[in-house]
């Protein structure tokens, strides 16, 4: 009887795929996971997600070690966007106005920079202490730079270190951001497009550090407020890693009628008259194919690796290169458990992350994972961090054994007096590939590759490197959103979904 009742089942499950074409999303990032969601609250199709991972969440997963939690990059949860915040808050409830019992906690931006074997706030504000950190020349270099980039002549703007000498003066720039830039992105900001720093980096200024200084003078204790949301400089971070959140969404979607296919990825994308006809999934472990006909399309994957599943044509030679030489910067976190660590400045040290800004060592950042949420290490006598690292994928320090990582970077922490190795309890190393999106090589045509992209009427490209952009998860969140929208009212123009996160 039960096995009469289950054939029942699988046979009418097998007819519910075959009446209705499904909807294909590709990846299990927020992107991919947010596009479930929307879908399964609003229509009844077949929802297949292949995800060439064993685990979703994509960049923002918690990976555990041992009992405990890693944050791949520290992931601030902040937004301006009001259908973000009420998705959020649909998947997990809360308050601003007030500290409840919502798996988020609100939190109050703190990082550092450490230069010189000196803490500076990020962001930079003009105080005293600046000035006797940086001596008093250092200090007048500032200003005089600052104002001859106030009264100059403007020209066009053609990359990165020309936006930010603009923005700051020659000598913050030397001070602050050159080496800094140089370790995350691997190449010189004069060789970045400008667009990163549109979409990334505060307008601040002198003038406006001079009245963050003089409200800071005069702030009474804020109430959390939604404009500081906005800003960042108060976010939300899941108790529980964000990782945790996108289990949440995961948890949700896995309750309809949505398939998960992990460990698989696609062999192949058969486009027919502007659209998606065939799309052929490979099972990574038994190389076993499927073939669906899709109704939509939603990819989150890497637009370089996308067009490797498309049929090449001669005509598009030209698109297929822009695709191969878009650039990605890949990353390698080292976390470690400490029986303790220092830095030159009075403690408790609650800074969440500290920018490394010097050249004597490749880490760049300093995360303090303890600050995040004492949630992700149980272990209350000893502190739990993480050292960053950006490189490529396949260059010297990526392909290092992990030992020879781990050792390394216990030397650079010795080296700029944060710990020895007799603090070291344990450590793991995590390495992440496409991490950033690059604004150099052939991004300078992207526009090409967006209208082929826009060409295909059931294809919607979504997330950060499904659109090669620098977008944050409130940002890709809105992605996934906006083209569920557009799909399911029929919308094909779809230009306005890579203006998202345009400065406005
Ligand atoms: C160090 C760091 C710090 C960050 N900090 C913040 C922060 O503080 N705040 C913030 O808002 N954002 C932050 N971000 C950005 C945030 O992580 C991303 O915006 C977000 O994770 C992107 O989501 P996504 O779904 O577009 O892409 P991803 O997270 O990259 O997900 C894509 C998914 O597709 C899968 N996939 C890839 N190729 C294939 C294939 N061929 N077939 C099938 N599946 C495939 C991947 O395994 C992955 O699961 C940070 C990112 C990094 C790297």
């Amino acid at each position: 009887m039960t096995n009469f009742l289950l054939s029942l089942i699988i046979i009418q499950n097998a007819v519910f795929y075959m009446k209705q074409k499904p909807i294909l999303i590709i990846g299990a990032g927020p992107a991919g996971l947010t596009v479930a969601y929307e879908l399964s609250k609003k229509i009844e199709s077949p929802i297949v997600v292949v995800e060439n991972s064993p685990s979703v969440g994509g960049l923002s997963q918690n990976i555990y070690f041992k009992d405990k939690i890693i944050d791949i990059g520290g992931h601030r949860f902040y937004t301006g966007y009001k259908r973000v915040i009420q998705f959020w808050n649909e998947i997990y409830p809360f308050e601003l106005k007030k500290e409840n019992n919502s798996k988020f906690l609100i939190k109050k931006r703190e990082v550092a920079i450490l230069f010189n074997q000196k803490m500076f706030d990020y962001p930079i504000r003009l105080q005293v202490s600046l000035l006797w950190k940086l001596g008093f020349y250092n200090f007048l270099n500032i200003i005089r730079d600052y104002l001859k980039e106030r009264f100059k002549k403007k020209k066009e703007i053609t990359n990165l270190e020309e936006i930010l000498i603009s923005r700051f003066g020659k000598k913050l720039y030397e001070l602050f951001f050159k080496e800094y830039t140089l370790k995350v992105w691997g190449i010189p900001s004069n060789k970045i497009k400008p667009e990163w720093a549109d979409q990334r980096i505060d307008p601040i200024s002198i003038r406006s550090i001079l009245l963050n200084s003089l409200k800071n003078f005069s702030r009474k204790k804020t109430a959390y407020t939604l404009s500081a949301l906005e800003e960042g400089e108060t976010f939300l971070y899941p108790k529980l890693g964000p990782g945790a959140f996108w289990e949440e969404v995961h948890r949700r979607v896995s309750d309809s009628n949505t398939k998960f296919m992990y460990n698989h990825s696609i062999s192949e994308i058969q486009v027919e008259n502007n659209e998606i006809k065939k799309i052929i999934i490979i099972n990574n472990k038994t190389m076993e194919k499927k073939e669906y006909s899709p109704e939509f399309v939603f990819s989150s994957i890497p637009i370089k690796d996308l067009f490797n599943y498309f049929p090449k044509k001669t005509s598009e030679e030209n698109l297929f290169k822009i695709a191969a030489h878009l650039q990605y910067r890949d990353y390698v976190i080292v976390p470690f458990l400490v029986k303790k660590f220092s830095l030159p400045v009075k403690k408790p040290y609650n800074y969440e992350w500290v920018y490394i800004n010097t050249p004597e060592v490749k880490l760049a950042r300093l995360q303090i994972f303890d600050n995040w949420s004492p949630f992700l290490n149980k272990e209350k006598d000893l502190n739990w961090i993480g050292v960053e690292y950006f490189c490529n994928e396949g260059d010297l320090f990526w392909n290092k054994p992990d030992k020879e990582i781990i050792k390394n970077a216990i030397n650079e922490l010795k080296k700029i007096n944060i710990l020895t190795e007799q603090d070291v309890v344990d450590s793991t190393i995590i390495r992440k590939t496409k991490a950033y999106p690059v604004y150099s090589g052939s991004f300078i045509d992207l526009d090409k590759i967006h209208s082929y992209l826009n060409n295909i009427k059931n294809l919607y490209p979504i997330g950060r490197n499904g659109m090669h952009r620098y977008l944050n998860l409130d940002q890709v969140v809105l992605t996934a959103i906006s083209s569920v929208e557009m799909a399911l009212s029929g919308k094909t123009v779809k230009d306005s979904l890579w203006k998202i996160g345009d400065p406005s």
